[in-house]
């Protein structure tokens, strides 16, 4: 499945560790492609992708696609980031659980915070030296949490 491209234009602030292993997810998130490993044994995938199963410990897995929709479980707002996301801050991130069952942490592209359980979409950042990922709430899916305050 193709994930929606956003360009950003300067660096990331802090890139990725590339291994051998995993220089395949982000040759394909640069394009665009979700992808992550998937157990020959077992059948089940796993995120971030692994060269080992941790269901069953199978070395023999191999590349699938991953969907791009999911849930928000959890979020917050970092005011106090790190030093090298000092110049993102405040920033959000949040728990994604995908609609295939997989739950990941990731940045949350969203100005107002969405209600839990709100439908969100994983989206490829394009940045001058190369691809993150984030997710944002999908439009017209999803409340913010402002909706549901009393009017002040
Ligand atoms: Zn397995």
């Amino acid at each position: 499945m193709n994930l929606p491209v956003i360009s950003i234009g300067r660096k990331r602030s802090f890139p990725p560790r590339v291994t051998a292993h995993t220089e395949r997810f982000w040759r394909s998130l640069e394009n665009g492609q979700f992808e992550t490993s998937q157990c020959n044994d077992c059948g089940k995938k796993t995120f971030p992708p692994k060269p080992f199963c941790p269901h069953c410990w199978s070395k023999d897995l191999t590349w699938a696609p991953l969907g791009r929709f999911g849930r928000l479980y959890s979020q917050t707002v970092i005011h106090a980031a790190p030093a090298v996301f000092r110049s993102e801050a405040p920033y959000r991130v949040c728990i994604v659980d995908l609609d295939e069952g997989l739950r990941l942490a990731t940045l949350l592209m969203a100005d107002q915070p969405p209600v839990l359980d709100a439908r969100l979409e994983i989206v490829a950042l394009r940045y001058l030296d190369g691809p993150l990922f984030a997710a944002r709430p999908l439009p017209h899916s999803s409340h913010l949490v402002s909706e549901l305050l009393p009017p002040s």
